[in-house]
């Protein structure tokens, strides 16, 4: 392990010493249930998006790796499929704790390799956590059925199963969250699991594996694989007979890639892909509460969350004022390093920056108007800063595009009937929003949105016991709720005659 010893915060060095002497910075691959280190000295390096600083050098694996993690789920299966449900939902109870006790380091983890402000790590180490303790209690409703059968005498049973080896490839805005939310329903289900973290984020990935494993869960149950070669990784997962499924969180172009992938072996997939997430302020709207909701819907994880809004429809009436008032809170939210209390961080790497830049300047010479921001912060270059535009359209590149960050674009709009037609012309189908005090309205317009989750009057959507996902291009199955632990489960029927 190597740790930079050249920090330009005193803070991170501080984080780090308090991960490495929790032993939770791994930085191998973890495999049957030992820690694999380098492969003929190969690592890559996992940066501090804010200043670039080298956090540590981790292992840099591919097939070879990937071959031995779905060995190890395979050879875990026949043992943890008949493990007793009480007993797996034990060991995902002592994992839980285990999170609980340690989410302050977690939460740093996962700060310091993704840049979101410590706040936001903490709450999405808690969200996570609250999928374990779910589906630690759903391994307990596993439930078949005895169906009235047509044939005299016979009994028709239908029995759930889990479907096998899962393969699991998260991404890196939500490193730590989009684990659990696969790993738990998973194992509850009866299911062992091979991982592959994005590279931009290993380590959370891997300090929560660590938990899982002082927790008890058995070794080849959980196994993820950490490398620079993301299609030889998941080539391995998707090309396996062995593999039955695969969940995947990610972009719908890798997303569709993928689900190419899996049709060689018929596999069961779970896709949780991009959105283009609506954000409707009606005329009749409480603008207080639908400012602090785009606040928080547009800025939490510098917009870089798959259900951010993407495009602000803010009716004619309340416009230039809704427009002018936000502008103003945007404008007042603390830039900075994410462990030092400010409320955005950076974009994850340079790629980001351009691509977000671009988005802005070709709204600005269509003929948008920048109310603030349009750029990154002055003496932090990786940090874009918050910004409001106006004057958009519906047809303009930034409409259509996943911007994946602090960009609002507002685009006005005159009668509900244009705005649902404005919101419901995109590929994607993840998240949508709005807000209005017309209860008549409230039905109306969420029955017309097409889109898998709907928030009316709020923007805190995300939470265990509801299915989240999207339709269309933005995916495939659901994670949360009951309807999560169905992605792990088969039935099987079988009609018994005497
Ligand atoms: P991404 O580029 O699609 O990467 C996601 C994961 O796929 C990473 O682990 C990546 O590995 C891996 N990957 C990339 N190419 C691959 C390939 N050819 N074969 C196998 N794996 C491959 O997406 P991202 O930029 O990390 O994440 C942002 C996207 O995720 C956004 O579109 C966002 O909307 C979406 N997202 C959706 C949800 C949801 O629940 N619907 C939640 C969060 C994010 P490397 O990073 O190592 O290259």
């Amino acid at each position: 392990m190597t740790i930079a010893t050249t920090f330009n915060d005193a803070t991170v060095g501080a984080a780090l010493d308090q991960a490495i002497a929790l032993d939770l910075l791994k930085t191998g691959s973890f495999i049957d249930g030992d820690w694999v280190e380098t492969s003929g000295g190969a690592t890559f390096p996992v940066l501090d998006p804010a200043t670039l600083e080298v956090l540590c050098h981790v292992a840099d694996h591919g097939a070879v790796q990937a071959e031995a993690a779905v060995r190890a789920a395979e050879n875990a299966l026949a043992g943890w499929k008949v493990t007793p449900p009480r007993q797996r939902a034990a060991l995902l109870e002592a994992w839980c704790a285990l999170v609980e006790r340690h989410k302050e380091a977690l939460a740093e983890i996962l700060t310091l390799e993704n840049g979101k402000p410590l706040a936001e790590s903490l709450a999405e180490i808690a969200y996570g956590n609250s999928y374990i303790k779910w589906y630690a209690e759903e391994a307990k409703r596993i439930e078949g059925a005895i169906l009235p059968s047509l044939v005299p005498e016979a009994q028709a049973i239908v029995t759930r199963e889990p479907v096998g080896v899962v393969a699991a490839i998260t991404p890196w805005n939500f490193p730590s969250a989009m684990l659990a939310r696969k790993v738990a329903p998973a194992l509850a289900a009866g299911c062992t699991i091979v991982v592959k973290p994005s590279d931009e984020t290993p380590l959370s990935a891997l300090a929560l594996t660590e938990l899982a494993a002082r927790a008890g869960i058995p070794a080849g149950v959980i196994n993820v694989v950490i490398g620079k070669d993301a299609p030889a990784i998941g080539g391995v997962f998707t090309g396996s007979d062995r593999v039955r499924k695969v969940s995947f969180t990610g972009s719908t172009s890798v997303g569709k890639l993928l689900l190419a992938q899996c049709a060689g072996t018929v596999k069961k997939a779970s896709m949780e892909l991009g959105g283009n997430a609506p954000f409707i302020v009606f005329d009749d709207a409480d603008l207080d509460k639908a400012i602090d909701g785009l606040m928080v819907c547009k800025y939490r994880n510098a917009g870089q969350v798959c259900t951010a809004t993407n495009r602000v429809l803010v009716q004619r009436g309340v416009y230039e004022k809704f427009a002018e008032a936000f502008a103003k809170r945007a404008e007042a939210l603390k830039v900075g390093h994410g462990l030092n209390q400010c409320e955005l961080g950076p974009l994850i790497n340079d790629a980001s920056l351009s691509k977000v830049q671009n988005l802005v300047d070709s709204a600005v010479a269509d003929g948008a108007r920048v109310l603030c921001g349009g750029t990154t912060a002055e003496d932090m270059p990786k940090h874009y800063l918050p910004t409001v535009m106006t004057g958009i359209t519906a047809e303009m590149q930034i409409t259509g595009t996943e911007v994946f960050g602090p960009v609002a674009a507002l685009i006005p709009f005159e009668t509900e009937e244009e705005a649902i037609a404005i919101a419901n012309s995109t590929e994607y189908g993840l998240a949508s929003y709005f807000y209005t005090q017309d209860s008549a309205r409230m039905w109306r317009v969420k029955d017309a949105l097409e889109f898998g989750m709907v928030g009316v009057n709020t923007c805190a959507l995300g939470n265990e016991i509801a299915p989240f996902g999207g339709v269309k291009e933005s995916g495939i199955g659901r994670e949360g709720g009951r309807e999560g632990i169905e992605e792990y489960l088969e039935s099987k029927y079988a009609l018994m005659a005497p």
